[in-house]
């Protein structure tokens, strides 16, 4: 039902666009026509409205307001130019067409902080990027020239620039919506063309007022209909059904952004050098502190945008690191953490003149218990002895699991006598009533780190064939076995 409401009102209204196009310009039929599409747009934004969360609704009302106010505009310039044809500039039709300006872009601002969950910083400064960069072809080829136009007075001047002004804040706007994050809605994507399409009839009039053409009378049509299909395309954005999830968050982590994106930043940040080299070439060089200004601000802007990216590469690869550092079960250190962290507390033990110990503890016949009572309660039991453990231990000691069933201790300023009381604090720690065998080897002060390991591993071997579930202290000096 909802489905076709949009494409019921999508087909009625492209039909109205061709038969506008057949309209004579400046007759009442065309005005009427133009109306009829505009008031029907308004319609259905505030129809699709009412469809959104009580809270969300307003973002549309926003909406509605900025095209029915642009629309009148059309009837106000006709009455105007009905009751005398030469009728001046500025008048109350560009205070109308005007009023899109703040309207929509307090609508944007307020879907864009709904979609935003978190500072989104990246999206920001590239959106910065674009407008900087479009802001200066602006500034350039219509809003200083408005501004110079003899011909207008101060209010001229004003609402001349007014125009130009309130097309780089909605660019700002787009970008920073097609750029941020948040879902992309089919509604979305008609928003957007719908704001291409204002912005891109309005840079049409400019450049047709700059170069001071006169249109023939079926340019000027072709013109109008690209403000009609916003006005259908804004429209249709408000019924189609996606609309509901426009203001939706996306969880999703900021990724790199897309090609397309990537070559939208590289063109944006080379319009002010190549607008230079574009005049340089015509031999006619204005605005030289504009574009200057603008060539500084886009550098810094394309600076920032990397130094972010490097904190972000740095946050990410701090982040991975500690992950290839933690045993995925436990959460404790593993294998790679442990033969980094060995090293360190030797040189330390040396540097300080003090003792140091290394425990190896493997479980008792862990394979009768993963028998028993199956994998997942052994993968548990693990994860409980090494949390049990962790607790007993000093602050100091470091517990790895170094593979299976097995874990190291590391054991700063501890002599074997003191290491092994503190591995024997473990033994009534372990759940489930399981038993370890542990075997304690104390560093030499010349032995490397696996030497002093494969000790710990001989006394813990011992251990085993002792009977089990006890610590044994390694005999000093025991060679590591040949290969
Ligand atoms: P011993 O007293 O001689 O150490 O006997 P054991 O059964 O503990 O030793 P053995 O080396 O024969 O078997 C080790 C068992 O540990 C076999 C393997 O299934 C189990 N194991 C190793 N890693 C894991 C694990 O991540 N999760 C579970 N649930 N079991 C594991
Ligand atoms: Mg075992
Ligand atoms: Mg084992």
């Amino acid at each position: 039902m909802r489905r076709q409401a949009w494409q019921l009102y999508l087909a009625v209204t492209a039909v109205a666009i061709v038969g506008y196009s057949f309209t004579t310009v400046g007759s009442w039929t065309q005005i009427w026509w133009q109306l009829a599409i505009g008031y029907a747009a308004t319609a259905a934004i505030v129809v699709g409205a009412r469809r959104n969360l009580p809270g969300e609704r307003a973002i549309w009302w926003c909406f509605a307001v900025g095209v029915f106010g642009n629309c009148t505009g059309i009837l106000v310039e006709g009455y105007l130019s009905w009751r005398n044809p030469g009728f001046g500039f500025p008048s109350w039709a560009d205070l109308f067409y005007l009023s899109l300006y703040p309207a929509v872009a307090i609508g944007l601002a307020r879907l864009i902080r709904k979609r935003t969950a978190q500072r989104d910083w990246g999206t920001l400064v590239d959106a910065t990027t674009v407008t900087a960069g479009l802001g200066l072809l602006a500034w350039i080829f219509m809003i200083r020239p408005a501004a110079a136009d003899p011909s207008i007075g101060l209010l001229g001047h004003v609402v001349s620039v007014a125009y130009p002004v309130g097309d780089v804040v909605l660019v700002a706007m787009t970008v920073r919506l097609q750029l941020g994050l948040g879902s992309r809605t089919p509604s979305l994507w008609l928003m957007i063309s719908s704001l291409l399409a204002f912005l891109g009839g309005d840079t049409a009039w400019a450049v047709i007022n700059q170069v001071e053409w006169n249109p023939p009378a079926l340019a000027q049509n072709l013109l109008k209909v690209v403000f009609l299909a916003a006005y259908v395309l804004f429209g249709v954005a408000a019924l189609h059904p996606s609309a509901r999830r426009n203001p939706g968050r996306d969880r999703r982590p900021a990724t790199r952004p897309s090609n397309l994106q990537l070559s939208l930043l590289t063109a944006a940040s080379l319009i002010a050098p190549a607008l230079l080299i574009f005049q340089v070439l015509r031999h006619r060089v204005t605005d030289g502190l504009a574009i200057a200004l603008g060539c500084v601000a886009l550098i810094l802007l394309v600076l920032t945008r990397m130094v972010q990216l490097l904190r972000q590469l740095e946050e990410q690869t701090a982040r991975i690191r500690a992950l290839s550092h933690t045993d995925e079960l436990t959460g404790l250190p593993n294998r790679r953490a442990w033969t980094v962290e060995l090293p360190r507390a030797m040189e330390q033990a040396r540097r300080n003149a003090v003792q140091l110990s290394v425990a190896m503890l493997d479980l008792d016949f862990f394979k009768v218990f993963n028998d028993t009572y199956g994998h997942p309660a052994g993968d548990r039991l693990l994860k409980a002895a090494g949390a049990a453990w962790q607790e007993r231990l000093r602050a100091v000691d470091y517990l790895a699991r170094y593979g299976g069933e097995e874990f190291l201790v590391l054991l700063p300023d501890a002599d074997a006598v003191l290491a092994r009381q503190v591995i024997d604090r473990l033994r009534d720690r372990t759940p489930l009533g399981q038993t370890f065998s542990a075997g304690v080897a104390t560093w030499d002060g010349t032995e490397t780190s696996d030497e002093l390991v494969t000790r710990a591993d001989a006394a813990l071997y011992a251990a085993k064939q002792a009977g089990r579930n006890r610590i044994l202290l390694a005999e000093p000096g025991v060679p590591a076995p040949a290969l």
